[in-house]
Formats: structure tokens, sequence, C-alpha cells
């Protein structure tokens, strides 16, 4: 099997190593021509104006999207969930259009811009979740083939799947904790559906 993380802004580097410590094969994605072959895609945090600027310049929206259509299983974190959302609000950036809901950049305001939590994520078994936000956006809308897969205290929607396109608002590959990455290698190998 083989991943590819698009590489064109943001904490790339760490979920190509996640997926290292899985022994899966890692390919970093900068033009369209890397993404042929690979079985699933990571977009990961950063600048999600940035990197949507830079997937337009080297063509690769139109390649991811195509691919997705087709079937592609995506993972995106943080900016990665922002550009797979259907919907800003409020903002003009380009997102992808994969998932049906609707994100809010930078959500939790200057106050409380990073911060750390446990989250109940029932998909991944009894034990907590160690989930990292920084200026991290929350989902505001979803449509009825959205699953919500984890929430915040107070019911904010923060992790999702769609089909086999998955988003969350948080940093697994910033922890040592591997569930999230190899339930979406579950997913592009069709064990979880
Ligand atoms: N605040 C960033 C944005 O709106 C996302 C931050 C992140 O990916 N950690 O694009």
């Amino acid at each position: 099997m083989k991943i590819g993380v698009l590489a064109s802004q943001g904490a790339f580097i760490e979920h190509i190593i996640t997926l290292n410590k899985l022994d899966i094969e890692a390919m970093p994605v900068r033009l369209p021509v890397e993404l042929k072959g690979v079985d699933g895609l990571i977009i990961p945090g950063g600048e999600s104006t940035t990197i949507s600027r830079l997937m337009d310049s080297y063509k690769l929206a139109e390649e991811i999207t195509a691919l997705a259509r087709d079937g592609m299983p995506v993972f995106g974190t943080c900016a990665g969930m922002i550009l797979m959302a259907s919907e800003i609000s409020g903002n003009t950036t380009r997102s992808l259009g994969l998932m049906d809901i609707t994100v809010k950049r930078n959500a939790f305001g200057r106050q409380v811009d990073s911060f750390e939590t446990d989250l109940k994520i029932p998909v991944l078994g009894e034990k907590p979740f160690p989930a990292v936000f920084i200026r991290a956006p929350i989902i505001e809308r979803y449509s009825n083939n959205v699953e919500v897969l984890a929430r915040l205290d107070d019911n904010t929607a923060v992790a999702a799947r769609q089909d086999k396109l998955l988003g969350m608002a948080f940093h697994p590959e910033l922890t040592n904790d591997l569930r999230f990455h190899k339930y979406f290698l579950e997913i592009v190998t069709g064990k979880r559906n």
C-alpha cells in the first residue's frame, strides 16, 4: 500500500513519520504526477489559504478532486479538513468541496488558540484519544450522509467521516497515538465500511 501525503506546506513530515511507524510507504505529493498509484491521500494541517493557493498553482486541486470522486480515500487534518469542506464559513478560500460539511476556521479565538484534550471516539475503542488543537476549525454543519466521529464536551463536532473521506480539526500526527492513522488505513483497505 502506498499513501500520498500532500507536501505543499504544513505538517506533512509528521504524517510521513507516523505512516512509516506503521510500516506504510508514504509518498510526499507536490505535483499531480506524484498522485499516480497512491491508494489514499493525507492533506496535512498548516495554513489552508497557502495550501489552497499552492494546490491551484501546481494543478493539484483538480486532480485530487477527480481522484476523490473516483473513490480515492482522503484524510484531512485541521487545515486539511478545511480544504476538504464544501463550505468555509465567512471565507473566500477555495476548498476542494469533497465532504458535505461547513467548517469555521480559527474557531476557538485568540484566548485559547491551542489546547489538548482527551476525546471519546467510539470508532477507535474505549481509550480516549489525545487531541491536539492548534488554531483549529470546527464543523458547523454536516449533511445526513456525514458521520460525526468526535465531539467536544459542548457537543461541537470536530471529526467526521463521509464514505472514504475522513476529516478532523485536531492533529493525530503530533501524538504517539497511531489509532486514527490505522483507522484511515482500514478505510483504504476496505476493512472498515
Ligand atoms: N488556522 C489554520 C487555517 O485556518 C489551520 C491550523 C492548522 O492546520 N493547525 O488554515
